[in-house]
């Protein structure tokens, strides 16, 4: 009954339902807190019901609330529907007053101290969350009476210095409240809980549900129960317990204790705790009766608690439970444990983990660092743990891998110019740009660690250098690692672990191998579990055979996107180059000749990697000054020829070039499937080399199975335009080859123009592929290059939104979008086939979405392969 009782007290009712010993209380619901906050007052009724229910606490005790001879001392606890840690308010020792502080102590065997020491508690909490009283005030107070004693241990306070410490208290209280600190132990209880509901609304509990997506309007429900003391002497003590390790997931007893102490004095590390087992030495009876109760708790959740315990006096007393966190790695042990044990069946098991814990399995760890230095943070673009030399170019990355050395890539920012240094890099570090920079994008695609965004470096290219915050310089080959997980750059060496689980995917490790560990076993049975339940197929973004063989070996079942743009890089630059500058027909046509034997190789070494699954290969997408050099260096390099009285005829031709084809918005500008309509012969050369590619396959026994992509489209009436030309190219081939080739030729809908319309684009697409990336972009209006760097953790801080929607797919606007678009398309062709190839195939949340939608694919990076098809399988359940 979480709704209505929160969590932490769904969990008391619970155990006591269970017969455990749990200290008398109640629950006042969270219905109870709306109304409060609605009308400002407690609801009708609430006073009566609290008398009724107080009354009957009293009667279990045998006390009454505060009476002065033996007082009843009462904890009043915030407890929502989901855990909101520390956002909310706690009283405790509420009951005491500045008579049954005298009962407190002749009842706890006249230890004066403990009362007293009570009873500042009391005031202090009391003052701060009640009654707004700034709580370094308290703080101040408490620091001057250990100063007085000379010590800076509380311990050393003795009763008559706690004394004195609680009239500075109330002071205190009187200064910053203009009223005495209420003595009726009913007034303290009715304020507290007003309290208490009101911290639903307290600045940090609103920003914090804003950010965790937990609705505003739930309440809290407080907990009202009878205090038990830890403290009363040797006899006494607290502690916590889990009932199995929350790091490994192995059964045992894990746990704390400390004797002699309260709750707090455990989270403030006053004293050092020892280990559970040592209860049993020490109090054997509570300790076996503890284990008891836990292994009861794990049989009624059904899975792994962490626990809270006090013993007062010999008597155990169980202050809360709850399912406990744990790792990524104790989440698949357990899971599988618990299978055995017969307590949950698989299906449930695969619910239990999920898709964010098998990334964090999938990537290495730094080990222990020795005598690396952390110097500074970054954003934690693409997760994993790198080591290498800083080298500050592509070209120096390449050269010095090739003989051997590990490099980290540093540069200001990335472009498709480093490329190459990017791939031979163990990880890339940046200065500039977000999460959705190019660094980002590509690092994530490639699997590779990527630490981007780190301002404080001062990346000098030229000087081959890096300087930082205090002093720091790093020169070229100096070593450095990067952890993407969290953003840390070091300085020197940190050691590096290998993912097991990574070596089980690229099937080096056989899960009924010996050498396999519980985690890869427990990973496999929940996988395969997975891949049975799931309805969704998995698809990986894929442009090289290399990236193609290793999504095949993670499990991808084709290519979603094979982005054709990176094959027009690198030496194959002076082809692009001929053809934007050619003059005639003949020239244009020369240049497309050039590229088509070489797309037509690349082609084939994907359709071999991919031999009987699906392709789907995108046609020319970016706008082609992204294949020019850079304006200014070649602004420049004229300049200076020009100075020099040179005249380079190329690089002048060039540089009108670029001059003509500058955007001021190149994102909205010629590119996609308008450059398909404005370049003649572009798309038709793909096209060929695509089929050249099938019919070769094909006559050398190969299955290739083609899918003909179109990006960019807003109007069903560009894509009969290209259909109608690669329709012709592709008959024209296979007539002269003699062969039959199926294929397919469809779109990526990436613009709300395209999801609008999909009815009657989807009369000329045999598939569609969101392209969730620009289809985020163009309807939020949100440029995907720059608006993490320039505003998104303002919007993240405001509460606007919780994750970028660049990551996890906005259901409300972009999904709607996906909606309609997969609605109206399937309605116009009943078997078109729809998929996703934007960011969001891969990220956990949003594949649930897809599934919801029922799309028929989600395609994604390679290294995102697993998490996919494992929440795809979790969405299916
Ligand atoms: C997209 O826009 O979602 C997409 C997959 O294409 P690209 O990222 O290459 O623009
Ligand atoms: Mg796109």
């Amino acid at each position: 009954m979480k709704d209505l009782l929160g969590g932490k007290g769904a969990n008391l009712a619970e155990m006591t339902n269970l017969g455990l010993p749990v200290p008398p209380g109640f629950t006042i619901s969270t219905e109870a807190c709306k109304a409060y906050l609605d009308s400002g007052d407690a609801p009708d009724g609430l006073a009566e019901e609290v008398d009724s229910h107080l009354a009957a606490l009293e009667r279990a005790m045998g006390k009454r609330l505060g009476d002065p001879a033996d007082p009843l001392l009462v904890s009043v606890r915030s407890g929502a529907k989901f855990s909101m840690p520390g956002m909310m308010e706690t009283v405790l020792n509420v009951g005491l007053n500045d008579e049954s502080v005298t009962g407190l102590a002749a009842q706890a065997g006249g230890n004066e101290r403990f009362a007293w020491d009570s009873y500042r508690r009391l005031i202090q909490m009391f003052g701060k969350t009640v009654c707004d009283v700034p709580g370094d005030e308290f703080e101040h107070a408490l620091e001057g009476a250990k100063r007085a004693k000379g010590t800076t241990n509380d311990l050393d306070l003795d009763a008559n210095d706690l004394r004195v410490l609680v009239d500075a208290y109330k002071t205190i209280f009187i200064k910053h409240t203009g009223r005495d600190f209420p003595q009726h132990p009913r007034e303290q209880l009715d304020l507290a809980v007003n309290a208490v509901f009101e911290s639903w609304n307290a600045e940090r509990a609103v920003l914090y549900r804003r950010q965790e997506r937990i609705p505003a309007d739930l309440g809290t429900a407080v907990n009202v129960v009878a205090m038990v003391f830890g403290n009363l002497g040797a006899d006494s003590g607290t502690g916590v317990a889990f009932t199995r390790d929350p790091a490994s997931g192995h059964q045992g007893i894990y746990g704390d204790y400390l004797a002699n102490a309260q709750g707090e004095d455990v989270v403030a590390g006053i004293r050092n705790t020892v280990p559970l087992q040592d209860l049993e030495r020490l109090d054997k009876r509570s300790y076996d009766e503890l284990l008891g109760i836990m292994a009861r708790l794990e049989e009624h959740y059904k899975d792994l608690c962490d626990i809270e315990f006090t013993i007062e006096r010999g008597k155990l007393w169980m202050l809360q439970t709850r399912v406990g966190k744990r790792t990524a790695a104790a989440a698949f042990v357990i899971a599988t444990q618990l299978v055995d044990e017969g307590l949950i069946d698989l299906d449930e098991a695969l619910h239990r983990v999920n898709g964010v814990q098998l990334a964090q399995l999938m990537f290495p760890r730094f080990g222990d660092s020795t005598d690396a230095e952390l110097v500074t943070r970054g954003m934690n673009a693409s997760p994993g743990a790198a080591v290498g030399r800083a080298v500050f170019d592509s070209y120096t990355a390449v050269k010095w891998s090739r003989s051997g050395e590990k490099v980290i890539l540093v540069r200001r920012e990335t472009n498709p110019d480093d490329l190459d240094g990017m791939i031979a890099a163990q990880g890339i570090l940046t200065s500039r740009g977000g999460k959705t920079s190019h660094a980002a994008v590509v690092a994530r695609g490639m699997g590779k660690t990527c630490v981007c965004g780190a301002e404080e470096l001062n990346v000098d290219t030229k000087g081959r250098r890096l300087t930082g915050p205090h002093g720091l310089v790093v020169e070229e080959g100096d070593l450095i690692s990067i952890d993407g997980s969290s953003g840390a750059v070091y300085r020197g060496e940190v050691p590096v672990v290998p993912s097991p689980v990574v070596d089980y995917f690229e099937g080096q490790l056989d899960p009924t191998d010996e050498q396999a560990d519980d985690l890869v076993r427990a990973v496999h049975r929940i996988m395969s579990h997975g891949d049975r339940a799931r309805r969704l197929a998995v698809r990986a973004n894929a442009d090289t055979p290399e990236d193609a063989e290793r999504a095949r070996r993670f499990g991808a079942q084709g290519i979603g996107l094979c982005r054709t743009e990176h094959m027009f890089l690198g030496e194959r630059r002076q082809y692009v180059e001929r053809l934007i500058l050619a003059d005639s027909d003949d020239e244009r046509d020369e240049a497309l000749a050039a590229l088509l034997p070489l797309q037509r190789e690349d082609f084939i070494g994907i359709f071999t990697a991919m031999d009987g699954l699906p392709v789907t290969v995108r046609l020319l997408d970016p706008p082609l000054h992204e294949f020019l050099p850079n304006i200014t260096e070649l602004s420049v390099r004229v300049a200076v020829a020009e100075a020099r009285g040179e005249r380079h005829e190329n690089e002048l031709r060039l540089l009108q070039a670029v001059h003509r084809l500058h955007e001021q918005n190149p994102m909205l500008g010629l590119r996609g499937v308008r450059l398909g309509i404005v370049v003649p012969g572009l798309f038709a050369m793909q096209v060929r080399a695509i089929i050249e590619a099938a019919a070769e396959r094909r006559k050398a026994g190969g299955d290739p199975r083609v899918e003909i992509m179109i990006p960019l489209v807003d109007a069903v009436q560009e894509l009969e335009l290209v259909r109608d030309e690669a329709e012709r190219v592709a008959r024209e081939v296979c007539e002269r080859e003699g062969i039959e080739l199926p294929y397919l030729i469809g779109t990526m809908i990436e613009l709300p123009r395209a999801a609008l319309t999909a009815g009657q684009i989807a009369e000329a697409a045999e598939f569609f592929s969101f392209g969730t990336n620009d289809l985020t972009q163009t309807t939020w209006g949100f440029s995907r290059d720059d608006v993490e760097a320039a505003f998104f953790s303002a919007y993240l801080e405001r509460g606007i939104f919780g994750v970028s929607p660049f990551e996890t797919l906005d259901r409300d606007g972009v999904g709607r979008l996906v909606r309609i678009g997969t609605e109206e398309g399937r309605a116009a062709r009943p078997d078109l086939k729809v998929g996703v190839c934007g960011e969001h195939g891969g990220d956990p949340d949003s594949v649930h979405f897809f599934h919801e939608v029922g799309l028929d694919y989600v395609s994604c990076s390679p290294f995102r392969v697993p998490v996919a098809r494992l929440e795809a399988g979790r969405a299916a359940i």
